[in-house]
């Protein structure tokens, strides 16, 4: 599924991260940047040890900031590494914070002229996050940034399985 937002495009894919031909795709990363399971194992392995040694020279990131690296050997030129919230109870910052890794992570993208990028869902594996309010407040976040923003011309979220797809899905209709 996809919309249209100003002169860019929104879209949903079932599928793989680390698979992925934008020129940047997003890391759901931990705040030491070194690595871990989820998404953040994955990007690692594909994109091999070149990343993880840019990473150690970043010195760690602040939940809803983010860094960027080259991709190694992956397809995309960038890895951008956000670090989303671990869900408590969503009294303690957690929807600000999540929305605050998609907008920082797509100022970073404009910074460096990249137009296309890929996200996961953030914060909704290990760190618990429920898949449906997480959903929206991706959707809600990216959205509002491609209306102000038209450099970048498309944002895929990659989701990973049906019940991903599906949530993202869903919160798309509604928003
Ligand atoms: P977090 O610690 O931010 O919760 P995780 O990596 O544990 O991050 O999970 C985030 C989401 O990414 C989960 O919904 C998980 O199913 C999904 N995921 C795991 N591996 C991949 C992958 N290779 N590509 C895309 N999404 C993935």
């Amino acid at each position: 599924m996809e919309i249209q937002v100003g002169q860019s495009v929104l879209e949903l894919e079932e599928g793989d991260i680390t698979r992925q031909d934008t020129e940047a795709i997003v890391n759901a990363a931990n705040t030491s940047l070194l690595g871990g399971g989820g998404v953040d194992g994955a990007i690692h392995r594909a994109g091999g040890p070149k990343i993880l040694e840019e990473c150690r020279q970043l010195g760690g990131c602040p939940t809803g900031e983010a860094r960027i690296t080259t991709g190694g050997n992956l397809q995309a030129r960038y890895v951008i590494h956000t670090v989303g919230p671990v869900y408590r109870d969503g009294l303690h910052r957690e929807p600000e914070l999540l929305a605050s890794c998609y907008r920082e992570s797509l100022k970073l993208a404009t910074a460096k002229g990249i137009k296309t990028v890929a996200f996961p869902s953030i914060s909704t594996g290990a760190y618990g996050y429920p898949l449906a309010a997480a959903a929206r407040i991706a959707l809600q976040t990216v959205k509002a940034y491609l209306a102000e923003h038209p450099e970048i011309e498309r944002v895929r979220f990659v989701l990973f399985g049906r019940a991903a797809y599906a949530a993202y899905e869903t919160a798309l209709k509604g928003l």
